[in-house]
């Protein structure tokens, strides 16, 4: 079956609140901690490598990076936070943009928080749900699942589904092996409003 996702192209990049693009259509971002694997897990979901840049240096995305699906449906890429060498200023810079973002923007309607399944949520991952988990559908994405057995996973995903309101959802997930990967495609189809086939808008024999 073919994902939408696969047609997500760069849109834009936004540092400041004045550059995001119109607020208009659906979207849905990816948060989390520096490294956690949020890159990697947009690359895998859109199934191209080089969407995001993933990088072995944490703290390296400093942007927010917009991902058309299509004419109405974005995927976004928020800056990783928790990276203890980002300086003071550039990290207030970005507590407040994100908070910007996140509590004005009427296209926005979900947040996928990415998380090491081996870490679990964290005080910040928590933060962030105490500030949009009355207005936004959350849910938590534990990645890189493949580095714990089954048994471990599963505490883990119940532990998680413990600490988030009773509106948000958890699943375990990891790029390396695709587990979870339909899972993911279809709750961020539900978020958008999206059919996993887009159908392109038929052409009319007569024109
Ligand atoms: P980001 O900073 O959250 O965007 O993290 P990245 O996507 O750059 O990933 C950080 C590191 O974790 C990289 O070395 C990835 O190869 C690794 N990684 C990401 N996802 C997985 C996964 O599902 N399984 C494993 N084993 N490693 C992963």
């Amino acid at each position: 079956m073919s994902s939408p996702f696969r047609q997500a192209q760069y849109l834009s990049s936004a540092f400041k609140l004045d550059q995001l693009p119109a607020d208009e259509g659906l979207e849905i971002a990816f948060a989390g901690r520096s490294n956690a694997g949020k890159s990697t897990a947009i690359n895998r979901l859109t199934q191209q490598k080089n969407l995001c840049k993933t990088s072995k240096t944490p703290g390296r995305t400093q942007l927010i990076n917009f991902f058309s699906i299509d004419q109405d449906h974005r995927l976004v890429d928020l800056p990783g936070y928790g990276f203890a060498k980002v300086p003071l200023k550039l990290r207030q810079h970005w507590d407040g943009v994100l908070s910007g973002y996140l509590l004005q923007r009427s296209s926005l309607t979900g947040l996928v928080i990415v998380v090491d399944i081996r870490r679990g949520l964290g005080e910040l991952d928590r933060q962030l749900i105490d500030l949009v988990g009355h207005h936004l559908a959350v849910h938590v994405l534990l990645t890189k699942a493949d580095k714990l057995k089954s048994g471990a996973r599963q505490k883990t995903l119940k532990q998680s589904l413990q600490m988030i309101p009773a509106s948000g959802s958890a699943s375990c997930f990891s790029a390396l092996s695709g587990l979870g990967l339909e899972e993911l495609e279809q709750h961020c189809c539900g978020l958008l409003g999206l059919g996993t086939h887009i159908k392109k808008p038929r052409l009319n024999s007569q024109g």
